[in-house]
């Protein structure tokens, strides 16, 4: 399900801003119920995954989701995927409740530096605080990285492997794209 499009938040390497657009916008919470209970009803579907950049852009809409879900007790397993800076203890457990499975975080590296040339806007400890908290309420947990940025070295990428085992998370993020900021920043630096 798609419930929401479009991120402000413009990191480097990714497409979402030019395709989707750089201002969120979302359905209503009553929406995104209805439809819940519908595609249980009429499909029996067994899992769904809200396929959202950032199911949690607003949190009051997904604890509104949440309480909507449970009041009418619709028992369908769900996924989401989010940013680490977008997540509350009182969020993730009310999606726990809500039977939210797991959860991917956009943790893109290990490294402050890295995070800073992405353009990310978060922290290594707000990723292992988010980390943290979803596996404190019950949620698995994968993270999506960033191979091989620019300024990469064995020593950036090193935390963030052994990071990424100790946590058994999991993700790939395809090369940089087309249309992208990295890939226009690149580009000026080859021909100039
Ligand atoms: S990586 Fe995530 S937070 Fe960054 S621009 Fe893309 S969708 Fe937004």
């Amino acid at each position: 399900m798609l419930t929401s499009r479009g991120c402000g938040s413009g990191c480097s390497f990714c497409l979402v801003p030019q395709i989707a657009g750089d201002n969120f916008r979302a359905r209503t919470s009553a929406s995104v119920v209805n439809e819940l209970e519908y595609i249980k009803n009429r499909y029996k579907v067994d899992f769904v995954t809200f396929n959202d950049e950032i199911f949690t852009y607003d949190k009051k809409r997904v604890l509104d989701i949440c309480s909507g879900i449970k009041q009418r007790r619709i028992k369908v397993p769900w996924d989401c995927q989010t940013r680490v800076d977008l997540v509350s203890k009182e969020l993730l457990q009310s999606m726990k409740e809500a039977n939210c499975q797991l959860i991917n975080f956009g943790v893109e590296s290990a490294n402050q530096n890295i995070l800073n040339a992405i353009g990310k806007g978060t922290t290594v400890q707000q990723n292992a605080a988010a980390i943290r908290m979803a596996k404190e309420a019950g949620l698995s947990v994968t993270v999506s990285l960033v191979l091989g940025y620019p300024g990469e070295s064995d020593q950036t990428i090193n935390p963030y492997l052994s990071a990424a085992s100790k946590n058994s998370s999991q993700g790939v993020t395809p090369p940089p794209q087309i249309l992208t900021r990295l890939i226009f920043a690149l580009r000026h630096r080859c021909i100039s």
